[in-house]
């Protein structure tokens, strides 16, 4: 059997910090910056296509969630209501326009956070969805990766869904879309908090940008399905490490997850 001698730092054997990445394997030196290392993991809870086959049942809690990250996006219980993870404070964003903190016992049946601790800082102005889309694309050195992107600013528009609870047996997800609760915002300040992942995850999370948005004054928030930038710093950090956890409840086991179309 082969026996693997890891140097660590001492700051990491200090700390025990779990992303804390080895100075040298058998004796031979890695770099300390090279392309081994990827601190920054989105953790992901269950899968888009669990959501989409209704397994909509509660599966992780928020007060675990806030130590896998402080930035996100997410669902409740029986899609009831949007989840805006910002600053290491989670959200809920109801379908009757209400937003909270979200207590540490409530759970989630899809989320995807990580710790931000952006790489570029880049002030932008007069821009709509598919703009952004394009200034990102420009930004970023490839769409194979994820990343994480943070938007804050004044919005001369912004138009959100959120998903009123929905009730056991769980619809699909386009089932309880078509039940979504529409509001529109004009000159609003606040903060777009996106994931964009690569094409290749689709049926894993949502190919793309996924954003969320929640105000300044944390009265107003949900799942963004259009925005207009008037004045705002956009903020965006990579992702190479990807987390996958699976729910254990009885649903997630029974519910038919067939594989990506061909
Ligand atoms: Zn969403």
């Amino acid at each position: 059997m082969r026996i693997c001698n890891l140097v660590l730092s001492a700051a990491c054997l200090a700390a025990s910090v779990p992303s804390c990445y080895p100075q040298a394997v058998n004796g031979v030196e890695l770099p300390s910056n090279g392309p081994y290392r990827a601190d920054a993991n989105l953790f992901q809870v269950s899968t888009l296509g669990a959501l989409e086959a209704a397994v909509l049942e509660g599966a992780y809690p928020i007060g675990l969630l806030k130590h896998e990250g402080n930035f996100g996006v997410g669902h409740y219980v029986g899609l009831g209501g949007e989840l805006i993870a910002l600053d290491g404070h989670f959200y809920h964003a109801y379908s009757d326009g209400t937003v909270d903190e979200a207590q540490d016992k409530e759970l989630v049946p899809f989320a995807a956070v990580l710790n931000f601790t952006p790489e570029q800082s880049l002030k932008m102005r007069g821009m709509t969805m598919a703009q952004l889309d394009t200034f990102i694309a420009n930004k970023i050195p490839s769409d194979n990766y994820f990343y994480a992107i943070k938007i804050h600013g004044l919005f001369s528009y912004v138009k959100t869904r959120i998903i009123p609870q929905q009730v056991q047996p769980y619809p699909t997800l386009d089932e309880a879309i078509t039940r979504e609760v529409i509001f529109i915002r004009q000159n609003e300040e606040g903060t777009a908090v996106v994931i964009r992942s690569p094409q290749y995850v689709a049926n894993l999370n949502i190919a793309g940008d996924h954003y969320h948005f929640i105000s300044d004054d944390h009265q107003y928030g949900g799942h963004a399905l259009d925005l207009t930038v008037q004045n705002a710093t956009l903020e965006i950090q990579q992702i190479r490490r990807n987390t996958l956890w699976l729910p254990a409840t009885t649903a997630f086991q029974k519910a038919p997850l067939p594989a990506p179309a061909k």
